[in-house]
C-alpha cells in the first residue's frame, strides 16, 4: 500500500464489554490474528502495510466475500461509491460505527430520538443498519445518509454531495448528531444522559493543568470533553526515535505512552507563579470511556512518517498510560483492544474493522469487502 505522506489513520480501541468476564475471551479472540507472544509488527494490517502492492493491490488480503459462504461474515457488505459521489469517507466511518459491538447494540436499543425528517441523520443511519442486517445485497447504497449529513452541514457548506470531505470529522460528527437527536440540547460539554451513546460510551472527560514541580504552583484546571483524542504524528515519531534512540525495543505496551509523551512534548508553559521553571501539561481522565478513539494529525509538510506511526501502533492500550492520571478505578484496570481503523491514501479512505464472531479483521473499500489474512 502507497501511503502518502499525507495520509491519515484513525484508530479506535474498544473496553471489553463486561470487562473481568470478557478479558480472557477478548485476549483468546486476538490470538488468532496475533501469533503468541508476537509484537504490534505482527498485527495482520501492519504486514499488510508493509507488503509490496499492499491494501489496493490486494496483497495480502483473502478473497473477497461471497454472500453465504461464510456465515460469521453474513453480516458484512460493502456501500457503494458510484463514480462522482466520493463517499468514500462517509462509507468508511459507517463501517466502522457499524463493527463497533457496542455502538450497533446501543443504537438498536434506543426507543426514540427527536426527528429531523428528510435531513435526519439517525434515521438515514438506522436504515443503513437495518439494511446491513436485512438485505441480501453485497453492497448497499449510503445515499440517505449522505444526504442527510449534507443537508446538515448546508450552511457550513460541508459534507456537501459529490465532494471529498474528511472521514474523521465525519465520524465525529455522526457522534455529535446523535447526541442532538437523543438528547436535543446543545450544551454538549456536559451531556449526563443516560441513553447517549455519544456521552455513555465514547467521550473522555478530563481536565488540563499545569503544575510546578519546583514551587508547587497551579493553573487553574481546565475541565473539556473530547470524542477524538488527537495526537500529532511529528510529535509521535519524535518519541519514537527517542525510544530507538536509547537503544530500547519498542515495546506494542508502550503505545500508551509514546501518545501521551507525544501529546505533552510541545506543551511547556512558563510556571504560573513565574518561579522561573518551564512546567509541563497534565491530563487527568475522570471517566471510564468504552470506547476511545484517537485521531492522528499529518503535521509534517516534507518527511514521510507512515513507516514510523505504523511502527508505533499496539494492538492495546492502557489508559493510564495515554494519560498523566486516570481517577476511576475501571479505568485504570482497563486494557482497551484495536478494533477499528480508517486510513487515508492516495487521495481516498478505507478502514479496518475488528469482526468479533469471526475473531477477523476485515478490510472495507467502499462496495469491497476482504477478510485479511496474514
Ligand atoms: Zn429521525
Ligand atoms: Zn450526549
Ligand atoms: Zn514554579
Amino acid at each position: 500500500m502507497d501511503i502518502s505522506h499525507n495520509s491519515g489513520l484513525k484508530l479506535l480501541f474498544q473496553e471489553p464489554h463486561l470487562y473481568i468476564q470478557l478479558l480472557v475471551e477478548q485476549k483468546k479472540q486476538l490470538v488468532t490474528t496475533l501469533p503468541p507472544g508476537a509484537g504490534s509488527n505482527s498485527l495482520a494490517w501492519v504486514k499488510l502495510f508493509k507488503k509490496p502492492g499492499g491494501v489496493g493491490g490486494g496483497g495480502g488480503l483473502g478473497k473477497s466475500y461471497q454472500p453465504g459462504s461464510m456465515l460469521s461474515l453474513a453480516l458484512t457488505k460493502g456501500l457503494l461509491n458510484e463514480p462522482g459521489q466520493n463517499s468514500c469517507f462517509l462509507n468508511s466511518a459507517v463501517q466502522v460505527l457499524w463493527q463497533l459491538d457496542i455502538f450497533r447494540r446501543s443504537l438498536r436499543q434506543l426507543p426514540g430520538h427527536f426527528c429531523l425528517g428528510d435531513a435526519c441523520i439517525f434515521c438515514a443511519l438506522k436504515s443503513i443498519f437495518s439494511q446491513f442486517q436485512e438485505s441480501r445485497e453485497r453492497a448497499l447504497p449510503s445515499d440517505s445518509l449522505r444526504h442527510a449529513l449534507a443537508e446538515t452541514f448546508k450552511d457550513e457548506q460541508r459534507f456537501q454531495l459529490g465532494h471529498m470531505d474528511d472521514a474523521a470529522e465525519c465520524f465525529e460528527n455522526i457522534l455529535e448528531r446523535i447526541h442532538l437527536h437523543i438528547v436535543s440540547d446543545t450544551a454538549t460539554e456536559a451531556c449526563t444522559s443516560k441513553s447517549c451513546i455519544t456521552h455513555q460510551k465514547f467521550a473522555m472527560t478530563l481536565y488540563e493543568q499545569f503544575v510546578c514541580r519546583s514551587c508547587g504552583a497551579s493553573s487553574d484546571p481546565l475541565p473539556f470533553t473530547e470524542l477524538v483524542h488527537y495526537v500529532s504524528t511529528t510529535a509521535l515519531c519524535q518519541q519514537v526515535g527517542h525510544v530507538l534512540g536509547k537503544n530500547d525495543r519498542l515495546r506494542s505496551d508502550m503505545f500508551g505512552e509514546l501518545l501521551q509523551a507525544a501529546n505533552t512534548i510541545g506543551d511547556l508553559r512558563n510556571c504560573p507563579s513565574n518561579c522561573g521553571q518551564s512546567i509541563k501539561i497534565r491530563r487527568v481522565l475522570l471517566n471510564c470511556p468504552e470506547i476511545v478513539t484517537i485521531g492522528f494529525v499529518w503535521d509534517a509538510e516534507q518527511s514521510d512518517l507512515t513507516e514510523d506511526v505504523v511502527r508505533s501502533l499496539g494492538p492495546h492500550l492502557n489508559l493510564s498510560g495515554l494519560f498523566n492520571r486516570v481517577t476511576d478505578e475501571n479505568a485504570k484496570r482497563s486494557e482497551l483492544r484495536l478494533v477499528g481503523m480508517i486510513c487515508f491514501s492516495s487521495k481516498h479512505y478505507s478502514a479496518f474493522a475488528y469482526h468479533t464472531k469471526s475473531s477477523k479483521w476485515v478490510f472495507f473499500d467502499d462496495a469491497t469487502v476482504k477478510e485479511v489474512s496474514v
